[in-house]
C-alpha cells in the first residue's frame, strides 16, 4: 500500500481523491496542493446583498460555477450522506415548472420556444412539434445508418445522420452549448452521451425504438452507501444547497483539516513531477523550489497543465494530454428588483442553438439562460419577490468586450423575454440592482471524437512504463465534465494500490 501519496489540485476532483484515499489508506501521508488560496476549483458560491429603491432588501445566493447536481450520481449521493449536508439540501421537485418547462431562443425570432416535457405536450407545442414530430417520426422508419467499424462520432455528426440537420441545429447543438459550452459538431458522442449510442444499439439502428424500449434497470446506486439521501432526491429534478455548490468543498475541507493523514497546501503549485531512477517512487517538484519524493501521486489538474508538469518525459510517456481544447465561459450573474410583471416565465431557462450561419457570423454571444430564482428560490433569504438569473457568453462564439456590457446584455434579455413577459407593448426590463460578470478562461474540456481511445491509451501508459502504476489522472478532461463525474473519478483513485 502507498506510504506517502501526493494529490495536485484542489478542485473537487482532488478534494474527493483525498476524502476517499484518506480513508482506504489511513497509514499513508497524504499531501494536497492547490496553486490557488483557496479549494473548489471552478466550484464559487458567494451571497450578496441586493436592495431596490423601496428599502426591500435581500441577500442572494449566485453561483459562478456549477449551480445544480442530478440525483442519477451515487458518488455524490453518497459524499453527502458522509459528509453529513443532508439537512443543507435544497431540492427542486421533478412536478415543478422548472423542471417541467425549458425553453429554446431560437436566433432571429423574438421571444422564446418551449421545449415539450412529454410526448402530450409535443403536440401542443406547434412550433417545437413542426421541427420536432417529421424528424422523430422519419427517425424511427429509418434504416440504420451507423457507419461500419466506426467507433466513435461527433453528437452533431449523430444527430445528423439519424434525426437532420435542422434537428441537430436546433436541439442538439442548443443541448451542448448548455453542458460543455462547445459546438455539437466537435464533441464525442462515445465520451458525452454514451447512452445514446446504446440505445441506438438497442433500437437496431433506431434511436426512438432503443428508447421506446428502454433500459434494463440495473440499481443505480448499488454498492454506494447513499443512507436516506436518496430518499430526499428520490423526487427531485436537480437540487443544490442552502449556501449552493460550495457546500461541498468546504465541507470536504473541513473533514480533511480533521483527518489525521491529510496536509491540505493552498498557495502552493506543483511546476515538475519525475518518476525516479533509484526507487519507485515519483519526484514531485514544487513552484517554491522545494521537491518532494512520493510513492503516489494523484493528478487532478487540466490535462494540458499535466503536460507541462511532465514535459521533461517523452510524450509518448503520458500521451493525449494536449489533444482537447477547452472553452471559455463568460459567467453573469444579474438580479432584477422586485416587480408585479413576471421578469421571465416560469421555467429553467432557455439554450440558444448555434446560429443558422454557424459561428463566425455575429451573434449576441449568448449560450443560454438560467432562472435561478424558479429552480432554487429557497437559497435566498431577506424581502422575496427578487429575480435572479445568470447568462452565459461565449464558448464557441466569439466574445468582445461589448458582448459582456451589462446595456448590451440586457437588450438582448428584452428581445429574448419580452414577448412573454410584457403584458404592455413597449415595456422595458428594469435595470438589475446587481450583476457582475466572471471571465473564466479554459474552464471546460471539449471531450473530442475519439476521446475515450485516447484516456485508454493514456490508462495503459500510465500502468507500465516509468510511473510503473503510481501515477493515476482525474478530473473533468478525463471522465467527464460534471461535478458527479468528478468525485466518481476521486472514489476509485487508488484501487488498484
Ligand atoms: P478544477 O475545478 O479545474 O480544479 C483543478 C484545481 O487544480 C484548481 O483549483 C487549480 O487551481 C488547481 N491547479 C491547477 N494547476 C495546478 C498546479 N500545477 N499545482 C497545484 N494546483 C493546480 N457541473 C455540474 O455537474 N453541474 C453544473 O451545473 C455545472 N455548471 C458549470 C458551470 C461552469 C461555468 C463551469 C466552468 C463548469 C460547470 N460544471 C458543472 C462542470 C464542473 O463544475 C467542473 O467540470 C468541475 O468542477 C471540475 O473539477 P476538477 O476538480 O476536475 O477541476
Amino acid at each position: 500500500p502507498p506510504s506517502s501519496i501526493a494529490i495536485i489540485g484542489g478542485g473537487i476532483a482532488g478534494l474527493s481523491s483525498a476524502f476517499y484515499l484518506s480513508r482506504r489508506f489511513p497509514q499513508a501521508a497524504i499531501t494536497l496542493f492547490e496553486k490557488s488560496s483557496r479549494e473548489g476549483g471552478w466550484i464559487n458560491s458567494r451571497r450578496v446583498d441586493v436592495k431596490d429603491g423601496h428599502g426591500n432588501r435581500a441577500q442572494m445566493l449566485l453561483e459562478a460555477g456549477p449551480r445544480t447536481l442530478r440525483s442519477n450520481s451515487g458518488a455524490v449521493l453518497e459524499l453527502i450522506n458522509l459528509l453529513d449536508l443532508r439537512s443543507s439540501l435544497i431540492t427542486t421537485p421533478k412536478t415543478s415548472p422548472a423542471a417541467k418547462h425549458q425553453f429554446l431562443q431560437i436566433p432571429g425570432r423574438p421571444g422564446l420556444t418551449r421545449l415539450p416535457s412529454s410526448l402530450f405536450s409535443l403536440l401542443s407545442l406547434p412550433y417545437a412539434s413542426s421541427a420536432l414530430v417529421p424528424s422523430i417520426l422519419l427517425e424511427a422508419v429509418r434504416p440504420s445508418n451507423k457507419p461500419k467499424g466506426q467507433d466513435d462520432e461527433s453528437l452533431g455528426a449523430f444527430l445528423t445522420r439519424r434525426f437532420g440537420a435542422k434537428f441537430e441545429r436546433l436541439f442538439g447543438s442548443a443541448l451542448v452549448h448548455g453542458i460543455y459550452a462547445a459546438d455539437s459538431r466537435m464533441l464525442s458522442t462515445k465520451a458525452a452521451f454514451p447512452m445514446l449510442l446504446e440505445a441506438e444499439k438497442r433500437g437496431n439502428g433506431s434511436l426512438v425504438w432503443g428508447m421506446l424500449r428502454g433500459r434494463e434497470k440495473v440499481g443505480l446506486f448499488a454498492g454506494y452507501d447513499v443512507g436516506e439521501v436518496r430518499t430526499l432526491v428520490d423526487n427531485a429534478s436537480i437540487f443544490s444547497f442552502f449556501d449552493g455548490m460550495e457546500s461541498i468543498p468546504k465541507a470536504l475541507k473541513s473533514y480533511l483539516n480533521t483527518a489525521q493523514n491529510v496536509t491540505i497546501k493552498t498557495g502552493v503549485d506543483v511546476n515538475g513531477l519525475r518518476p525516479t531512477t533509484n526507487s519507485e517512487d515519483i519526484e514531485v517538484i514544487l513552484g517554491n523550489g522545494e521537491t518532494l519524493n512520493a510513492s503516489h501521486v494523484v493528478s487532478a489538474i487540466p490535462l494540458p497543465e499535466l503536460s507541462k508538469l511532465t514535459s521533461s518525459a517523452p510524450a509518448d510517456v503520458l500521451p493525449h494530454l494536449k489533444a482537447n481544447p477547452l472553452s471559455s465561459v463568460t459567467v453573469i450573474n444579474v438580479v432584477f428588483p422586485p416587480s408585479t410583471r413576471p421578469i421571465h416565465p416560469l421555467g429553467f431557462g432557455y439554450l440558444v442553438p448555434r446560429p443558422a450561419g454557424g459561428y463566425a457570423v455575429p451573434s449576441s454571444g449568448f449560450l443560454g439562460t438560467v432562472f435561478d430564482s424558479c429552480a432554487l428560490a429557497a437559497q435566498d433569504t431577506g424581502a422575496s419577490g427578487f429575480t435572479k438569473l445568470t447568462v452565459m457568453l461565449g464558448g464557441p462564439h466569439l466574445l468582445t468586450q461589448a458582448h459582456t456590457r451589462m446595456e448590451n446584455v440586457l437588450a438582448q434579455l428584452q428581445h429574448h423575454l419580452a414577448p412573454i413577459n410584457h403584458l404592455q407593448k413597449g415595456a422595458r426590463l428594469p435595470w438589475p440592482v446587481y450583476y457582475e460578470a466572471t471571465e473564466h478562461k479554459a474552464c471546460i474540456p471539449l471531450l473530442t471524437v475519439g476521446h475515450v481511445g485516447r484516456m485508454n491509451e493514456m490508462k495503459a501508459a500510465l500502468k507500465g512504463g516509468p510511473w510503473k502504476g503510481r501515477l493515476e489522472v482525474v478530473g473533468a478532461g478525463v471522465g467527464g465534465v460534471s461535478v458527479g463525474d468528478c468525485v466518481e473519478a476521486g472514489r476509485n483513485v487508488g484501487k488498484d494500490w
